[in-house]
């Protein structure tokens, strides 16, 4: 998986000089690709037997050592969120049954875990690199999905499909070894982890890990050299906020090479702030844990708010209709649901038959449970999930997400979401969910429907408006509609 590692000259030899270039850079600690092989080394010989290894996932240079040697010693990981309840770590360890958990030095865990054999990474161990045995279709992670529309599922996830989903990245845009991507994105996901720690490695490039997030670091790091940055809405949202009082962070920002956002919706509000502060288009990418990346936007591509890209070189991707036939208009406005199949594909749910067969059809495409709609250039737009996001209202079929994003435009809003509740006469009713500007009166729901008719349409107004102090959000920032009573 890392020619960089295992030692292809040619994939190290950037400007630091040959082998000399960091690969990983968590707060002070730096590591060149030489010591991460050596550490990594390390890890891999003590955990050679173990037939599964859970790690727990903080965001530092163990997290990232520790899944590097197990993916040398071919030994599945299993990352784990640090932010975990007990109940949450104790069904995915009886799920994943690992034989060890790889931690930084002197962890405090908690009770769920205490009955695990512990391996502390040393990043300054020092071990061969295991000539590796493993095969393509060997479970290389086994990654729990988000958990946003269900209890968790174990995604095991083939070496094979890293392969695919990094060097598809890497070719559409133009990623290579002399990149340095910044994030501070949570290690026990795909997008942190598989794209954010693994993606620079494919191709001998860097990463500098933000430790914590804020628009101050992201500013430093990327006048400081970083050319990518990788986050999710909500970091962008931050940004956006942060902008028009911070000249160093709209220079930063307009000098870097690339901004992407994924793992949810970005608001069209915030792109346009962004694009119009900086001259800069955040670009979307759109996967899942059970796929990888299926599309994105490419380098040399157009990013417009709201779509999401191409599929990437090797991903199949159609839109199916309810009944099963495939949608074949470009025309911006045809929804169907997102099927997948390629080599960026999860194999199956652990553990799970039953899951993992609803989850394909019979040839093989994977359900992904997204609806989008294509424009006419072939890029893809996202209009939310199956299960949360479409609301059937008065005969239409509506996505809740250009509803949140025309209420996002409000400036008595802040956040937003839209759900559907039952109603006699509509079927459903498209209910808003708002936290309300700080210093302004909450609009009601007069206001906000009007506000709604007027950019969009009379149907899509919504009917019922409550006001939170927050949305409920998991740790990739991602809001909970099943918490707001739906689904
Ligand atoms: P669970 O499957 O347990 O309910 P989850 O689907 O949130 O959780 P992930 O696999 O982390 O878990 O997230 C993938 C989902 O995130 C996608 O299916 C899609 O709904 C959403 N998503 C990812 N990228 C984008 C994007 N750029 N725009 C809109 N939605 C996105
Ligand atoms: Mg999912």
């Amino acid at each position: 998986l890392f020619p960089a590692l295992t030692g292809d000259p040619a994939l190290t030899g950037g400007p630091a000089g040959p082998g000399l270039r960091p690969a990983l850079t968590f707060g002070d600690r730096s590591l060149t690709y030489p010591e991460l092989a050596a550490a990594a080394g390390a890890v891999a010989d003590r955990i050679r037997a173990a037939h599964r290894v859970a790690v727990w996932a903080t965001p530092t240079a163990e997290t990232a050592v520790g899944v590097v040697g197990a993916l040398l010693a071919g030994v599945p990981a299993v990352p784990l969120n640090p932010r975990s309840g007990e109940q949450e770590l104790g069904h995915i360890l009886s799920d994943s049954a690992p034989a060890l958990l790889l931690t930084a030095p002197g962890e405090q865990l908690p009770a769920a875990l205490g009955a695990l054999e512990r391996v502390e990474v040393d990043v300054r161990g020092a071990g061969p690199v295991p000539h590796g045995t493993a095969s393509d279709e060997d479970p290389a992670l086994i990654v729990y999905t988000s958990g946003t529309t269900g209890p968790p599922k174990g995604a095991v996830i083939p070496r094979r499909a890293i392969a695919a989903t990094l060097d598809a990245l890497a070719d559409a845009w133009q990623w290579t070894g002399d990149d340095v991507l910044v994030h501070g994105l949570p290690l026990f996901h795909v997008h942190g982890l598989v794209l954010g720690t693994l993606g620079p490695l494919r191709r001998g490039g860097s990463l500098r890990h933000l430790g914590r997030f804020s628009p101050e670091a992201v500013a430093r790091e990327l006048s400081g050299g970083a050319t990518m940055l990788f986050g999710v809405p909500t970091m962008y949202h931050r940004i956006a906020e942060a902008l028009p009082g911070d000249p160093e962070l709209v220079k930063a920002l307009s000098g870097a090479r690339l901004l992407v956002s994924g793992s949810a919706a970005l608001p069209v509000h915030d792109h346009e702030r962004i694009a119009a502060a900086t001259g800069r288009r955040v670009i979307e990418r759109y996967g899942m844990t059970e796929t990888l990346m299926n599309t994105a936007v490419r380098a040399d591509g157009q990013a417009r708010p709201g779509t999401v890209g191409v599929p990437l070189p090797g991903v199949e991707l159609r839109l199916v209709e309810e009944d099963g036939s495939p949608v074949a208009a470009y025309d911006g406005q045809s929804v169907g649901e997102i099927q997948v199949r390629g080599r960026n594909l999860f194999t199956e749910y652990l553990n799970r038959p039953d899951a993992t067969a609803a989850a394909f059809t019979a040839d093989g495409w994977f359900r992904t449970g997204d609806m989008a709609v294509r424009d006419p250039d072939g890029q893809v737009r996202i209009v939310g999930r199956k299960a949360t996001d479409l609301i059937k209202s008065g005969g239409y079929k509506i996505g809740a997400g250009e509803i949140e994003n025309a209420l996002l435009e409000h400036p008595g809003v802040r956040e937003a979401a839209v759900t559907g509740e039952p109603d006699p006469d509509l079927g459903e009713r498209i209910v808003a969910w708002i936290v309300p500007a700080e210093g302004q009166s909450p609009p009601g729901v007069e206001e906000l429907a009007e506000h709604v008719a007027r950019r969009l349409a009379p149907h899509k107004r919504p009917r019922v408006v409550h006001h939170l102090d927050a949305l409920p959000r998991n740790d990739m920032g991602k809001i909970m509609k099943r918490a707001l009573g739906r689904a």
